[in-house]
């Protein structure tokens, strides 16, 4: 076997030998909640569509009438000849549902995260991150050379400590955060995190990709407190309860038009697809229209921690802790056998020993799906 063959074999039978080997596994998702796998229809709690409106005709016929108008591809970065109309229509609806003066719309949420952050922050500069953030948190803030700091997962104490002995030696410091954790499910508290970065003269940026659409009156996560936080840099992904896929960036004009000017991950790729713009200006027309059906997926959550005795969802994700990566897809493998697809979620996405099951409730999901769930899953629940 030639050396990089042998290289990939050996790395793949170590991971598999810890149960960390990842598949993939074709599955089609032709109508809502509702995934074929194996040639067996199941009934989904692990996609991220929380609206379903990845399937609402508005949204699909938007994508179809942009495709007809602008075709397939953008044709370049929109910085050359990729800027189609429609961005601009978009970029609007989401500084509008944020409040704030500007939005920039990226490829997708990693994107943004790489490139917002690496922008924002230098070699000079201090980034401070929470340690359950997302992949794409830290891959920005690597990419941006500075210093780059844990702190414990929402613990203010933590992170002002670290302000404290650190923000000195630094020109500028950026605290980030997912809004909502994604394997967690649980809040950041934003509120206390502006006031943190007010007090040592910090940007914060927040991560809402499990955000917007479900929290927050469909406005996200910076509005699910009350008064709305001062978060300066709201990102978040078009790929979650929007349906499409893309990411943004919604903050102050200037703040906007560094990113557009200077963000690798914007200038160096490609614009996105007509349709994937048309569906995301469909879909935030839709959450906008309706806040109500945006309480859904919480509600639904909320019905699911209630029926096993778990602490309430803050979020439409819960989190079904089972600790050993093995046990996790075991778990999932019986949920399967039931008719149920539970993902299993495995280090590096989550820490070492804390392997789980990801609930993921959606607009769609009945009264009925939630308590034959709840049944089934009843005897994972370490108790
Ligand atoms: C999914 C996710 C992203 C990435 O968004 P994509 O548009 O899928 O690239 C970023 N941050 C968080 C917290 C996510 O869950």
């Amino acid at each position: 076997m030639p050396a990089l063959d042998t290289f990939a074999a050996e790395k793949l039978a170590r991971l598999d030998h810890k149960h960390l080997r990842r598949r993939l596994v074709e599955s089609a998702r032709a109508d809502g909640i509702w995934v074929t796998r194996h040639g067996r229809r199941l009934l989904s709690f692990s996609c991220n569509d929380y609206l379903n409106l990845s399937q609402h005709p508005a949204v699909t016929e938007a994508a179809i009438a942009a495709i007809r108008t602008y075709g397939v591809g953008a044709g370049a970065s929109r910085l050359v000849t990729g800027n189609h109309p429609l961005f601009s229509a978009l970029e609007a609806r989401l500084a509008d549902l944020k409040g704030t003066d500007g939005a920039c719309v990226f490829g997708s949420g990693y994107l943004a995260n790489l490139g917002i952050i690496s922008t924002l922050a230098g070699k000079t500069d201090l980034v401070l991150v929470d340690e359950y953030a997302h992949s794409c948190i830290w891959a920005g803030a690597e990419a941006s050379g500075g210093t780059v700091a844990t702190f414990r997962h929402n613990d203010l104490d933590d992170a002002r400590n670290i302000l404290k002995t650190q923000r000195a030696a630094h020109r500028h410091a950026l605290i980030a955060t997912d809004g909502v954790f994604s394997m967690d499910g649980d809040l950041a508290p934003l509120p206390a995190l502006a006031k943190l970065a007010e007090d040592y003269d910090a940007w914060l940026l927040s991560d809402d990709a499990h955000g917007i659409g479900v929290v927050g009156g469909g406005r996200g996560s910076t509005f699910a407190h009350g008064a709305p936080a001062d978060v300066a840099l709201q990102m978040g992904t078009l790929s979650k309860a929007v349906g499409g896929y893309g990411g943004y960036l919604c903050a102050s004009a200037p703040v906007i038009d560094l990113v557009k000017t200077k963000a690798a991950s914007f200038v160096y790729s490609t614009g996105l697809p007509p349709a994937s713009v048309a569906a995301a200006i469909a879909a935030i027309d839709y959450i906008v229209a309706n806040p109500e059906y945006t309480a859904r997926p919480l509600a639904n959550a909320r019905a699911f921690t209630r029926a096993l005795n778990l602490p309430e969802a803050q979020s439409p994700i819960v989190p079904i802790l089972i600790g050993a990566a093995e046990k996790a897809l075991k778990a999932s493998q019986d949920l399967e056998d039931k008719g149920f697809l539970v993902v299993a979620i495995r280090p590096p996405t989550v820490p070492k020993d804390t392997a789980r099951l990801r609930v993921a409730f959606t607009a769609a999901h009945s009264e009925d799906d939630i308590a034959r769930l709840a049944a089934a899953i009843g005897p994972h629940v370490r108790t």
